[in-house]
């Protein structure tokens, strides 16, 4: 059997002194029940949660993770910079090095600014291209996710029409809808966010046509507005530079995060020349904005991202994961729609319109020690070896007998919030 009773335990302390007992994307709440809500520690591609169960981790912390939790070399350069010196009045050389090192390794980046999350980086992206251009208007593909500001958080509560009077939604992968949407913006448009490409919950992804890249920045041209990419999701995981370069297209601004110091908290916007005096007059910072051990752990992780091989190993054992599934679904008789680049999967059962089965078969995955995620894409570590690739393949197949077994059981989706999320999905 396995223990949950820690986990539980601690899921019933938060409900008393942390609303709602969790709250963002780390929140376990529209997750199946057997998911753990609390970690103890973390090591290669493996978590143990609170109660000691051990699991190979298919989300790595929602991205952040990239060559392994405590990686040996990044560990290292962070303890040696912790042994000195982390928040301290002024940043530490590491920050300067950072910067050279990621201008250099990013075609259409001339200077670099950090910050800690995402959402700072996409607001910081936002606010730079309306200093720039002197315009008001955001052009946002509908349903993308660019974090938990007032302007890009996906719920409405507590946010204002105000807040988002100079947004305006286009949709993703549709230039006759940006088109539309640059008219209605009259003349004030100062970006475009982008993308890299279609990735959002509960659907299957898309990869951008270069068509669509390529007619992005050109309607940008045309207007006079910024091209900002915004790619902390993707950063580092579909290539060593900005991802729109395989299209041979430049953003003006791009915003990174998750990966960039290895899961210490860092994130970035990156911007050409011609943005540096907006950069330069606007007020942006944090307390812990230039605090010196994710730098240096940074610098270490970007020297990995240059010298090693393990994009293309990362690739590598995505695919064979990805073509074991898909023997394995056919094999069992399910079709199954894995979308997406293969190192940041959507896995999604075909004919399972409110995830009753996606949430079965993941749930008794993670039952048996593979991490895997019913709804949101997936991210795939090159610290997985061979005996973890194996033992993913033979779980999610036992997971695929299990579900094949219990196929006319299984009810309708329990969780009130999936089941309307997915009306609406449905309905749109
Ligand atoms: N943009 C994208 C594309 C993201 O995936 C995320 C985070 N999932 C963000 C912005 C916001 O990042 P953060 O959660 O670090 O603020």
């Amino acid at each position: 059997m396995r223990i949950n009773s820690r986990n539980r335990e601690l899921q019933e302390r938060a409900q008393k002194v942390i609303p709602g007992g969790m709250y963002g994307h780390e929140s376990v709440a529209l997750l199946p029940a057997d998911f753990p809500q609390y970690f103890a520690r973390a090591e290669g591609a493996k978590l143990w949660d609170v109660d000691g169960n051990e699991y190979i981790d298919y989300m790595c912390a929602y991205g952040p993770n990239l060559f392994g939790y405590n990686h040996p070399s990044i560990e290292a350069a962070a303890r040696a910079q912790a042994a000195l010196g982390d928040t301290m009045t002024g940043p530490s050389e590491f920050m300067v090095r950072l910067a050279e090192d990621f201008v250099g390794m990013i075609d259409h980046a001339d200077w670099a600014m950090f910050c800690k999350n995402g959402s700072d980086a996409t607001s910081m992206a936002m606010v730079m291209a309306r200093a720039h251009t002197g315009r008001r208007k955001i052009l946002v593909a509908k349903g993308t996710y660019h974090g938990a500001s007032v302007w890009s958080t996906p719920s409405p509560q507590g946010i204002l029409p105000e807040d988002r009077a100079h947004i305006i939604y286009f949709a993703y992968d549709d230039l006759n809808s940006l088109h539309d949407a640059v008219k209605a913006a009259d003349g004030d448009v100062a970006a475009v966010f982008a993308t890299p490409f279609r990735h959002e919950v509960f659907q299957d992804q898309a990869e951008p046509p270069e068509a669509y890249a390529k007619g992005v920045r050109q309607i940008c041209d045309e207007i006079d507005a910024l091209l900002v990419v915004d790619e902390i999701r993707t950063g580092f995981r579909l290539a060593r530079d900005c991802s729109w370069a395989q299209f041979g297209v430049k953003p003006d601004l791009s915003a990174w995060g998750k990966v960039l110091a290895n899961g210490y908290p860092l994130s970035a916007v990156l911007g050409a020349d011609r943005l540096r005096a907006a950069a330069q007059k606007i007020f942006v910072t944090g307390s812990f904005w230039f605090s010196a051990v994710p730098m240096a752990a940074g610098v270490e992780t970007l020297r990995l991202i240059r010298e090693t091989d393990y994009l293309e190993r990362m690739i590598a054992i995505s695919d064979r994961i990805r073509a074991g599934l898909a023997a394995q679904a056919a094999a069992h008789g399910f079709a199954m729609r894995q979308t997406g680049p293969s190192q940041m999967p959507q896995v999604l059962f075909a004919d399972d319109p409110d995830m009753r089965y996606g949430y079965f078969w993941t749930e008794a995955a993670v039952r048996r020690g593979v991490y895997l995620h019913p709804y949101h894409n997936m991210f795939v570590t090159p610290a997985l070896t061979d005996a973890d690739v194996e033992k993913t393949l033979t779980v999610t197949d036992q997971a695929f007998e299990e579900l094949k077994r219990s196929y006319s059981s299984i009810g309708p989706q329990t969780n009130a919030v999936v089941a309307t999320r997915l009306g609406i999905l449905a309905a749109a």
